[in-house]
């Protein structure tokens, strides 16, 4: 039996036995060395713009009187928050712009949101309701949230950037993307120009993916700045568990962004660190100058291979195309994680709420076309069931 196809029954079962006698690491291992200097800090592309190598997401809870994450990175130099319109449906923009307030010392802060209108002037209205919330004149990177299409990137949109720019309503503009299709969209953006920042989905599960290496070489190539987001690619806790990872240096979270930071071409890494020990804990891993150990990064590889099967990469063209594109299959899976991994347990069953009812059923021949051309081995039609009885 392959480390792909291991049974999920067994697999959790002895998740849960492994997890009992392994010391999981903590926070504490990298703490015990920290440096006195503030986060370190990299050019994003060709701006000339100096960024910390960590920046804030807010796809989360904030506080809205005085959030002490936010507070925090901005005295440990994390001066750079990533938002967006949809985040809390205004919530986050509102707790920033109270903190942007308290701090007052927006010149040397980074603020990135972005809108999901695929409209040149949804976009345009987008940047002045972001604006008008988060109660400042500018932002420093504004992106189009979720391009999945290589002709999302045309004409129009591009002359709209310019348009921004010369406006000074933003000083950058760019676009992001959840899942590993934006391979088309990245070549393209690099083919047409004018695009100064990507947010992409990029973590240690994907160092082998030559396609999405040659999109980033060529990136980097073409000057435009990368980001990397869903860095920790998690899976359920257990799983993560049973796989095993020690060290005397990080704990997985760390070695995770370390993994990252290993790669020169990506400038800056999306984390979101949803409180106050998560946020020392990355703070002490973008200080610390300790690389990871050949014996860490294999730890990495093990971990990616064990749990191939239950982390979605968000290849919607390979699965979807296969089923005949009448299911949703990588939105469903993406909302899965929410609830399985990072406690969202609400924000998934919004977002999967919003899934037309028609995309959420599965044929099983559908499905056992998805399942062949899946480069995970995910079983799909089990984690779809999965998502429909917690969160449908
Ligand atoms: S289920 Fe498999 S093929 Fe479909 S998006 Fe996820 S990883 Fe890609």
């Amino acid at each position: 039996m392959s480390d792909k196809n291991i049974d999920r029954r067994s697999f959790l079962k002895g998740a849960t036995l492994a997890a009992a006698s392994l010391g999981v690491p903590t926070a504490a291992a990298a703490e015990r060395k920290p440096s006195s200097a503030k986060v370190p800090t990299k050019q994003l592309g060709v701006t000339g713009i100096q960024i910390p190598i960590i920046e804030l997401g807010t796809s989360q809870t904030l506080d809205a009187v005085y959030d002490k994450k936010m507070h925090l990175c901005y005295r440990e130099g994390v001066t750079m928050i990533d938002t967006a319109l949809v985040y809390g449906w205004g919530a986050s923009h509102r707790a920033i712009a109270n903190f942007l307030q308290q701090i007052d010392d927006r010149q040397n802060m980074f603020i990135t949101s972005k809108s999901e209108s695929t409209r040149v002037s949804g976009l345009r209205k987008g940047l002045d309701e972001c604006l008008d919330e988060l109660q400042i004149d500018n932002l420093d990177l504004y992106l189009m949230h979720n391009a999945t299409n290589p002709k999302m990137l045309d004409p129009d949109y591009i002359k709209l950037g310019d348009e921004l720019r010369k406006s000074g309503k933003t000083k950058l503009f760019g676009f992001s993307c959840h899942g590993r299709d934006i391979i088309p969209v990245m070549n393209k953006a690099v083919r047409v120009g004018g695009i100064d920042v990507i947010l992409f989905r990029y973590n240690f599960r994907q160092y082998g993916d030559l396609e999405l290496n040659r999109a980033i070489d060529a990136c980097k190539k073409g000057g435009i700045g990368l980001i990397a987001m869903k860095a920790m690619a998690s899976v359920p806790k257990e799983l993560e568990q049973v796989a095993g990872f020690t060290s005397d240096n990080f704990t997985l979270a760390q070695a995770k962004l370390k993994s990252i930071w290993a790669d020169e071409r990506i400038d800056c890494i999306n984390s979101e660190m949803d409180n106050v020990k998560r946020v020392r804990e990355n703070i002490a891993a973008a200080r610390s100058t300790q690389e990871l150990t050949a014996g860490e990064s294999h730890q990495l590889n093990r971990l990616a291979a064990l749990t191939a099967g239950y982390y979605c990469n968000g290849c919607a063209s390979l699965c979807e195309k296969a089923a005949g594109r009448r299911t949703a299959i990588a939105d469903p899976l993406r909302f899965l994680m929410y609830y399985e991994c990072y406690g969202k347990q609400s924000r998934a069953r919004e977002l999967y709420g919003k899934i037309p009812e028609h995309l959420k059923g599965f044929e099983p021949a559908q499905i056992a076309r998805a399942e062949a051309v899946c480069p995970q081995g995910i079983k799909i039609r089990e984690r779809l069931a999965a998502a429909r009885e917690l969160l449908g």
